[in-house]
């Protein structure tokens, strides 16, 4: 979804819509959307300046990256970019370093949909978990630990035998 910079009213633009995305979009390849993401964003230019604002939200199914077991994962994240020309691209870089996160537009158009994808992708952990102390899949039984179908009893060793090794380790 295209907007047209020098079509943008002196007011901005206040958008509210659902976005289909295809799984393939994304940077979790696991991820599977349970209803469209949602977008609500107000766009305006100041200058040459596109400030674009808002929030997306969605539900998604994730595949938890230890026991392999799908679990919802609600998205509700806030946004507050600032795109500038791509005409001055060439300018910063040599200006500064510090301006490396600055996004610019070309074309005098700026593609919300690649935004709202971005900025949802952003949300998305590195390693998945469906709940943060998930203990996985057993190396003895190949059972999910959380469901307790594990019955092997081969939990981490207890610290004070760890001591002892080493004691004895000395000693020898
Ligand atoms: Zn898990
Ligand atoms: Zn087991």
């Amino acid at each position: 979804m295209l907007i047209d910079i020098d079509r943008l009213p002196k007011e901005g633009l206040r958008l509210s819509r659902d976005f289909e995305f295809l799984s393939l979009d994304l940077v979790e390849e696991n991820a599977v959307f349970l209803e469209p993401a949602h977008a609500e964003v107000a766009v305006h230019l100041v200058g040459e300046e596109i400030f674009v604002q808002g929030e997306v939200t969605a539900r998604l199914s994730f595949v938890c990256s230890r026991c392999l077991t799908p679990f919802e994962f609600p998205v509700a994240s806030r946004f507050d970019l600032v795109y500038l020309p791509e005409e001055l691209d060439a300018l910063s870089e040599e200006l500064s370093d510090e301006k490396i996160d600055q996004m610019y537009y070309s074309g005098r158009q700026i593609d919300l949909r690649a935004v709202v994808l971005e900025q949802l992708n952003l949300t998305f952990p590195a390693k998945p978990l469906c709940a943060p102390g998930c203990e996985g899949i057993c190396a003895v039984c190949g059972e999910i630990i959380r469901d307790a179908k594990c019955s092997c009893l081969v939990k981490e060793s207890d610290p004070r035998w760890n001591k002892l090794k080493f004691y004895v380790r000395d000693k020898s």
